[in-house]
Formats: structure tokens, C-alpha cells, sequence
């Protein structure tokens, strides 16, 4: 359900639970799960830059704020925000749904979007809303 906490959502490290479903920092961890899908959103503009080149190994080593998941860590998808939204979080929305169709249980940030993005924070929160998924900032 929309805005709706995950059970059995937990953090470890130097997290950092804003309470609103966004979390920041590392070792973000879905407890008493075996098998974790997420879905990773990136800013539209800088995708024309980067494929991904920090993003998968972090997933695949298991770095940065992966590094709390289960050993069964399965990357459902791997989506852009649609482009500048001018404080409309529609499109990123749109995405975070079909990231959530496709299964994911937690929805990751870029460090793009994170460190640059001007609507970041209220992308956090509606992408939070709308999924009823955690949303965590960056990915390595
Ligand atoms: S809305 Fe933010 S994350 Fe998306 S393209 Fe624009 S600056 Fe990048």
C-alpha cells in the first residue's frame, strides 16, 4: 500500500532513517529476507555520460549501500527519472512503479540524482509515497 512501511525493514551502519520511507547512507538492509530485488533510478541527463560504471560493480561487490543485502541480490531494473520533472515528480514516479512491478522491494538513487539533482529530496518522498518501497540515497 502507497507510503505504507515495508515490514521488517531495518538499518545498520551509518544509516540514517528519515522516517518517511527515504534513507540515506550505507549497509541498508530488508531484514529476514534471503533474496533482495531492488531497482536503481539515475538522472536522465547524466545517463548520456554513464552507463552505469560505478553503479553495477558497487551491486555486484556489494559495496557502499549494498553492502548490508542478502547474498541474493537480484537488480530487477535499471531506470532514469525520466528527465527534468520542474518539481513535477511524475515521470520518476511512473518509473518507480514499473521498477516495483517488476519486483524490486527497495528503490536505490543514483549518485547522480542524489548529489545533483535540484528535486532529489522531493523525489525521495513522493517515490516513497507512491510505492509504499524504501527509497535509499545513492549507490556507491
Ligand atoms: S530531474 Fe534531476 S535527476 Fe532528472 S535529469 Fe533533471 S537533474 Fe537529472
Amino acid at each position: 500500500m502507497p507510503g505504507e512501511r515495508k515490514e521488517g525493514y531495518s538499518m545498520a551502519g551509518r544509516s540514517e532513517d528519515l522516517s518517511d520511507g527515504i534513507v540515506s547512507g550505507h549497509n541498508c538492509r530488508l531484514g529476514g529476507e534471503t533474496h533482495i530485488k531492488i531497482g536503481i533510478i539515475r538522472c536522465e541527463e547524466y545517463s548520456a555520460k554513464c552507463a552505469g560504471k560505478n553503479c553495477f560493480p558497487a551491486v555486484a561487490e556489494r559495496r557502499a549501500t549494498f553492502a548490508g543485502y542478502a547474498d541474493e541480490l537480484q537488480l530487477v531494473g535499471f531506470d532514469t527519472c525520466g528527465g527534468c520533472g520542474r518539481n513535477s515528480a511524475s515521470k520518476i514516479v511512473a518509473r518507480a512503479n514499473k521498477l516495483r512491478d517488476s519486483g524490486a522491494e527497495a528503490i536505490h538513487f543514483g549518485n547522480c540524482l542524489v548529489n545533483a539533482c535540484p528535486w532529489a529530496d522531493l523525489y525521495g518522498t513522493e517515490v516513497a509515497e507512491a510505492t509504499g518501497l524504501p527509497v535509499v540515497r545513492g549507490t556507491h
